[in-house]
């Protein structure tokens, strides 16, 4: 499978520039697509998903021209928007019969079939019967990767699935994403870093409609081994001094206290100790505006 987004740009009605000459290749495997809040990710993903036009560039799927061809399109994707819209009453088995018809399955046996594994698959046999307005966050969101996955689609997009999810929730939730198999592409839309982390061997950052950042995050992490440095500031005028000076790329509150991550070469200063970088770090300095030349790939 390969997506190639070329060239994409969107502007709204009001003005707002949500996407600005956006380039990106995608091939199969799980592909993270991160950014802040207001980025241009469900903007782009919803481009993919042929639920809104663009104003320039083309996406081409597997040699389908998806600005165009949106009928061949929705026939291969399965769409987790970032909201579902209303939970009906209905039980969820019942919804996926009713989804399934929608999609085309007109035989009824090879409809049950396919609804069960459905079920099975996203653990959501036990309460089959239940109402999906009764539903918690976590079920919801495995309900719509189970309405996603009808009609065995190739690529399957999932727009912020983790956000609300208690952490047992969101556990299952991306232990359920991680199962979907190798033998599609699952792009996975968020602007937790951490869920990438766990599940992507590539990525991409996006902010304000642009390419940051684009492959595998291990390559990204290892353009900073030795360069992350912390602190934690003892006052706020150790703080605001270290902010002015240095390059800082997050801060945490732990314990009450300002630890502050720092981007340098080399030693920054006195109580510094060099720490093991993480993706959050490629992240925050993506975003700080720094290492725009850092591509890995
Ligand atoms: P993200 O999914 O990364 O949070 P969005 O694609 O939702 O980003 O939004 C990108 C920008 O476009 C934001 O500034 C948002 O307010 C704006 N935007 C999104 N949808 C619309 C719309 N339908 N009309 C006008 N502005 C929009």
């Amino acid at each position: 499978m390969a997506l190639t987004i070329t060239g994409l740009s969107k502007t709204y009605p009001n003005g707002v520039k949500a996407l600005k000459n956006l380039s990106l290749s995608i091939g199969n495997s799980m592909f993270g697509l991160v950014g802040p809040n207001g980025a241009g990710k469900s903007s782009l993903m919803r481009t993919v998903a042929t639920l809104q036009e663009a104003d320039s560039g083309s996406i081409v799927l597997d040699g389908i021209d998806v600005l165009r061809q949106k009928d061949e399109v929705r026939r291969i994707l399965g769409y987790l928007p970032q909201e579902f819209g209303v939970y009906p009453k209905i039980s969820a088995l019942d919804m996926l019969h009713h989804l399934a018809v929608m999609k085309g399955m007109n035989s009824a046996s090879e409809r049950k079939e396919t609804v069960d594994a459905l079920l099975q698959q996203t653990n959501l046999w036990d309460v089959r019967k239940k109402a999906l307005s009764t539903f918690s966050g976590g079920m919801k969101q495995r309900f719509g990767i189970a309405q996603a996955l009808l009609g065995n689609p190739r690529l399957i997009i999932v727009d912020e699935p983790t956000a609300g999810l208690d952490p047992a929730e969101r556990n299952r939730f991306l232990n359920l994403l991680s199962s979907l198999g190798s033998d599609r592409t699952v792009i996975l839309s968020t602007h937790i870093v951490d869920d990438v982390r766990q599940l992507c061997p590539r990525m991409a950052i996006i902010a304000s409609g642009e390419l940051l950042l684009e492959g595998a995050p291990n390559d990204a992490l290892a353009g900073l081994a030795g360069k992350i440095w912390s602190k934690v500031a003892s006052t706020d005028d150790e703080l605001h001094a270290i902010e002015k000076q240095l390059h800082v790329i997050s801060t945490h509150l732990v314990g009450g206290q300002h630890e502050v991550r720092v981007f340098a070469n080399a030693l920054p200063g006195e109580g510094f100790r060099v720490v093991d970088s993480g993706l959050e770090d490629v992240y925050f300095l993506q975003l700080s505006g720094q290492g725009k030349n850092q591509r890995p790939n």
